[in-house]
């Protein structure tokens, strides 16, 4: 903890936050300089980019650096946000060895570095764990149905063997944890071309292209708006220290790929049509978080329904067309 009174500014905790230059990692970091947190923003850059945290770059409470997760960081720090790792499938698929490293390496790397310092740490979990879910909604209690060899496994996997590599530095080290399953959310500063679906459609419809629906386009996915999930993060790494999750973050509102794709090209109002496109494998079939435990526990549930949240991202991703 430190005061800096000549600024007038009383700090709260020195927060570190891995993967801080992506897309929710710098929504993160915008939130926790605002509440007078002093900021170090990791990055290697892979899916990350400088201009969504160039605004921030020049605060005397904010640092910049440059390093990859997969190899040992020394700082002496509170709070760790572990957010390194690229989310989308295109991105994570592109280099599947190092997706893996980056969740199991970046875990022992940033749980060490919890262990060193007394930080607490929170990780950024998935409904991927969930894999293919035959458990709707998904709780927290469903071990899930993840297939450990396909396309996907990279991604599920590694995020499921750092939820056990968190858990075992809780019970063995007794390090501080909370784990976060964050399901799919959207918002300014997804990378336009990161090939999820949100960015797509709204990027397709702008150009006045036909929307890619995979498959049938009748598989389900839950939208959260990004404001809403930060505040279920900070929320979480602000529980007593015996809460250590695992919980799941999302908005429980459920809709198709073809639903999403008509409200899309209704809030952009352009005459896209749509493509069908094969449905890549493993692709789950349905998701919805149940968010009772999120509720319960620190009082989270999202207030910015799809079509608010759509409105705010399509103006976000004008300026790319
Ligand atoms: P993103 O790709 O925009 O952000 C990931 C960040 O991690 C990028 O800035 C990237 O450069 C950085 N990174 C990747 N590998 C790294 C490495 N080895 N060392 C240092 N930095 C590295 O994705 P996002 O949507 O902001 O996701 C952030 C986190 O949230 C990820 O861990 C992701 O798995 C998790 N998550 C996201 C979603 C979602 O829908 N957005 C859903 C579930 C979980
Ligand atoms: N999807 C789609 N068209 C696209 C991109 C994705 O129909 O252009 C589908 C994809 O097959 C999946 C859903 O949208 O069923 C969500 O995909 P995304 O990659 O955003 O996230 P995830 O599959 O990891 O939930």
């Amino acid at each position: 903890m430190g005061n800096d009174k000549k600024q007038g500014y009383a700090l709260n905790t020195r927060a570190l936050v891995t993967g801080g230059a992506g897309f929710i990692g710098s929504h993160l970091c915008d939130r926790l300089i605002a509440e007078k947190h002093d900021v170090i923003c990791l990055d290697n850059f892979f899916t990350g980019q400088k201009r969504n945290v160039a605004h921030l770059v020049g605060n005397p409470y904010f640092e910049l650096v440059r390093h990859d997760v997969t190899f040992p960081y020394y700082v002496e720090v509170d709070r760790i946000y572990n957010l390194a790792c690229p989310a989308s499938p295109p991105h994570y698929q592109h280099d599947p060895v190092q997706t893996t490293k980056t969740s199991v390496h970046g875990a022992i790397n940033m749980l060490g570095l919890a262990k060193r310092t007394r930080a607490r740490i929170l990780q950024a979990s998935t409904s991927e764990v969930y894999g293919d879910p035959s458990v709707h909604p998904q709780v927290e209690a469903y071990w899930g149905n993840v297939n450990p060899i396909g396309l996907r496994s990279c991604y599920d996997e590694g995020k499921r063997c750092a939820e056990t590599l968190f858990f075992d530095y809780y019970r063995q080290n007794n390090v501080e944890i909370k784990v976060v399953r964050i399901f799919n959310t959207y918002g300014p500063r997804m990378h336009p071309n990161d090939g999820r679906v949100v960015s797509n459609f709204i990027m397709q419809a702008l150009r006045g292209e036909d929307i890619t629906i995979y498959g049938d386009g009748l598989q389900t996915r839950s939208f959260c708006y990004v404001d809403d999930l930060v505040d279920a993060m900070i929320a979480m790494m602000n529980t007593p220290a015996d809460v250590t999750g695992p919980v799941n973050i999302g908005n429980p509102g459920e809709f198709t790929m073809l639903e999403l794709a008509e409200k899309v090209v209704s809030l952009v109002g352009g005459k896209s049509g749509i493509r069908y496109e094969p449905l890549p494998s493993d692709d789950p079939k349905q998701r919805k978080p149940d968010i009772s435990l999120a509720k319960k526990t620190f009082g989270w549930e999202p207030k910015v329904d799809l079509e608010s949240g759509l409105k705010r991202t399509i103006e976000y991703f004008r300026e790319f067309v």
